[in-house]
């Protein structure tokens, strides 16, 4: 074959590909999903304080829509921020003309959303999991496929596992919890959620396998075995199922509730600046657009109130755990002041000693440390409010990676994130267990 025989045919297949990206995109469209082609993630490196503050600019910036994945904290912790096709030119320019640095971190975000999405269809090509033993813990699921794994689990363990379900989503889906006990009546218990924003999909795939490992360690692990024999753990994995039905069916970007908020276009107020603690203040948005609106009034979403509902009525919590993605941090309260916590020294050790037993796996470095010093200031946040209610042993994860991925962590990464976060929540529930109070 001659070289222009082969340029033609070459060319050809150019256009014919074109032609089915193009389809792609039609069909796409019909169905009614967002795409985020051309979409970037930059991440952006200030030299100093008045830097910080141009980049915080950006989040007032209405016109250019820039969605931070990692919010600005010091000068010392980068910040990636989601810019759409439209506005990446202004958002450079902008960033260049006052001489902030940044990467690009994402090239094309909808490549990496095409490629997930393909795993995720080969994956349920295969036959329904009949049991929770086939079910595939290293691909990510559907909110039916999640909850049907619940009731299966549930089904095979019917003297350990069972389903409580302590409320309804706004668009009426039920709040589901696993709860494992061997017996005995509002027993101290631990409470483990994945999933309350519900792009973090790293999350609502760990809390899965952490369903299955109580299940399959308990009886075999001598330090499990011991916590369950004297305490509870409850789970909830579907923490915020409108937002999670929503990425996966029309916005993989979705972080908040889908509740409307009156007089205004924009849906949903973020689940974790919605508690009352510090409520409203610094750290979280009056803005119902805003991915950080803390929303009407403390507890309005019933994702969260469900919550409160259900810890004040146990009463007897001694652990609450929240986890959410990415960055690598292990933190405590608070988020919404500087005051330290009263428990500091001790929540701080343990947070040292959990990130310690998760590097043994892979070597996966953690930060860790109160909210307001490692992340930044959040008012309203999950664990303020139940440290504030007494639960001592309050932490908040974050989990992989540290930005390479960001919230589409590869599906081959799920298991390796599960089993190492599983040390560090052995040795928060095993202090929690050799420390009553
Ligand atoms: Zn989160």
């Amino acid at each position: 074959m001659g070289t222009k025989t082969l340029l033609a045919l070459l060319f050809t297949l150019l256009v014919m590909m074109r032609g089915l990206l193009a389809l792609t995109a039609l069909f796409v469209a019909v169905l009614g999903k967002e795409t985020f082609e051309g979409h970037q993630v930059l991440r952006i490196v200030a030299k100093d304080e008045a830097q910080l503050a141009l980049i915080k600019d950006l989040e007032d910036m209405i016109e250019f829509d820039v969605d931070f994945w990692m919010g600005v904290t010091d000068v010392a912790s980068p910040v990636d921020i989601r810019v759409p096709f439209e506005s990446l030119q202004s958002v450079k320019i902008y960033l260049e003309t006052q001489d902030v640095e940044y990467s690009i971190m994402i090239e094309d975000l909808q490549l990496m959303l095409d490629q997930e999405q393909q795993q995720m269809e080969s994956g349920a090509r295969v036959a329904q999991p009949r049991n929770t033993d086939s079910f595939d813990f290293s691909r990510y699921h559907t909110i039916e496929e999640i909850y049907s794994f619940q009731d299966m689990l549930v089904a095979e363990n019917p003297n350990f596992v069972s389903k409580i379900v302590i409320g309804q989503s706004y668009q009426g889906r039920p709040l589901n919890i696993l709860k494992f006990s061997t017996g005995g009546t509002n027993r101290p218990a631990i409470w483990i959620d994945t999933g309350i924003h519900s792009r973090e999909w790293v999350t609502q795939a760990s809390g899965t396998w952490f369903a299955k490992k109580i299940v399959t360690d308990y009886g075999t692990d001598a330090a499990l075995t011991a916590i369950l024999n004297k305490m509870d753990i409850y789970l909830e994995i579907v923490t915020n199922p409108d937002g999670f039905y929503y990425t996966h069916n029309s916005n993989r970007m979705w972080r908040k509730t889908r509740k409307p908020n009156p007089g205004s276009s924009c849906v949903g107020v973020d689940p974790n600046r919605n508690w009352d603690a510090g409520f409203g203040g610094s750290g979280a948005s009056n803005n119902p657009c805003s991915e950080t609106y803390h929303g009407p009034s403390a507890h309005s979403e019933s994702e969260v109130k469900s919550i409160v509902d259900f810890v004040k009525a146990h009463g007897n919590l001694k652990a609450f755990i929240s986890i959410h993605s990415y960055s690598q941090m292990l933190l405590y309260p608070y988020g919404y002041t500087r005051t330290p916590v009263k428990d500091q020294a001790e929540l701080h050790d343990l947070a040292k000693k959990a990130i310690t037993d998760l590097a043994s796996l892979y070597g996966t470095r953690y930060r860790y440390g109160s909210i307001i010093n490692t992340i930044y200031q959040a008012s309203g946040g999950t664990i303020d409010w139940t440290y504030n209610q007494g639960i001592k042993y309050s932490y908040t994860f974050e989990l992989r990676d540290t930005g390479r991925y960001g919230f589409i962590l590869p599906a081959n990464q799920i298991i390796p994130t599960a089993k190492e976060t599983w040390l560090a929540l052995m040795a928060i529930m095993d202090h929690t267990f050799k420390n009553p109070y």
